[in-house]
């Protein structure tokens, strides 16, 4: 059975292998389609894309957004136009709103005497720069064991370095990428910790403003907790989507493909995903 991954970032966001070195990745582990879903870009997937036809593996276009309920909800969009207006129109903010909130953080540990230059971390990371760039940076300086390390001890939301960006509604993120004739999906939907009745709650909001999918084979989910999701994707009339959320070696444990071992996403979840944006289909 043909196998894929719908959940993968790039050099472009917080991941730390390129765009050409993930579908190359992708390839020598023999899955059929990749998406590319950077945190706020869609920069990735022209790279992405080209190394694709090169190999003959399919890409396809794909973001992640960032949103609140409760706590923190992340909504995905596929096959969405790269030229849209508004959508690059958003972005732009987002990933300005990211570059203010990025030179705090910098700022922070300026202040406690770390050589930290956001300047030259965006000479070396690029546009998209993320706590977990933050993390490495930490880790390199010596003050943390690891990424995961320096998150709890210095990044994580509460402890020294941390600061706040803002973030779009919820509601606003799903309409933007139906707007840029995108396929909305709710990414890793027991990353968020909420009780059923929380959840049902959360989807009659996203249903009713346009969300199509919900990712429901993710890293380390069990069979048990994904047929739950399969179950409740059915009835919300969502499609089901999978992913690995696969960073590089800023998460080592994530495979790409494989999640944290046993995950397999298949092609037949991108074929619901194609229909939903009116693209053409491809044999199982
Ligand atoms: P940012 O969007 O820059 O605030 O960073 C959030 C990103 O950091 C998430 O999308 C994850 O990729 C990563 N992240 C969040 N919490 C952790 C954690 N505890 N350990 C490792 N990575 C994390
Ligand atoms: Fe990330
Ligand atoms: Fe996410
Ligand atoms: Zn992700």
């Amino acid at each position: 059975m043909k196998r894929i991954d719908l959940h993968v970032h790039t050099t472009a966001s917080d991941g730390t292998c390129s765009p050409a070195e993930v579908v190359r990745l992708a390839k020598e582990k023999g899955l059929s389609a990749i998406a590319i879903t950077d945190h706020d870009t869609i920069a990735g997937y022209a790279e992405a894309a080209a190394e694709g036809e090169r190999l003959g593996l399919e890409v396809v276009p794909g973001m992640e957004i960032s949103t609140r309920y409760l706590g923190p909800v992340h909504i995905l969009g596929y096959y969405l136009d790269t030229k849209s207006p508004v959508l690059n129109e958003v972005t732009d903010w987002l990933v300005q709103d990211r570059d203010k909130r990025n030179r705090k953080m910098a700022k922070l540990m300026q202040d406690d005497g770390l050589p930290v230059d956001y300047d030259a971390m965006r000479e070396r990371f690029g546009a998209v720069i993320g706590r977990p760039h933050f993390a490495e940076v930490l880790v390199e300086l010596g003050l943390a064991e690891n990424v995961q390390d320096a998150f709890a001890r210095f990044v994580e939301r509460g402890q020294r370095y941390y600061a706040a960006r803002n973030f779009l509604p919820i509601e606003r993120s799903i309409r933007l990428i139906r707007e840029a004739g995108g396929v909305p999906v709710m990414a890793h939907p027991f990353q968020y910790k909420l009780q059923d009745a929380q959840l049902r709650e959360l989807l009659d909001l996203c249903v009713k403003n346009g969300l199509m999918g919900m990712e429901c084979r993710y890293s380390g989910y069990t069979e048990e907790q994904v047929q739950y999701l399969l179950a409740l994707a059915k009835e919300y009339s969502l499609l089901p989507t999978g992913g690995s959320d696969f960073h590089g070696s800023v998460k080592p444990h994530i495979a790409l493909g494989d999640g944290t071992g046993g995950l397999f996403v298949p092609y037949r979840f991108l074929n619901g995903v194609k229909a939903a944006a009116g693209i053409e289909m491809e044999r199982e």
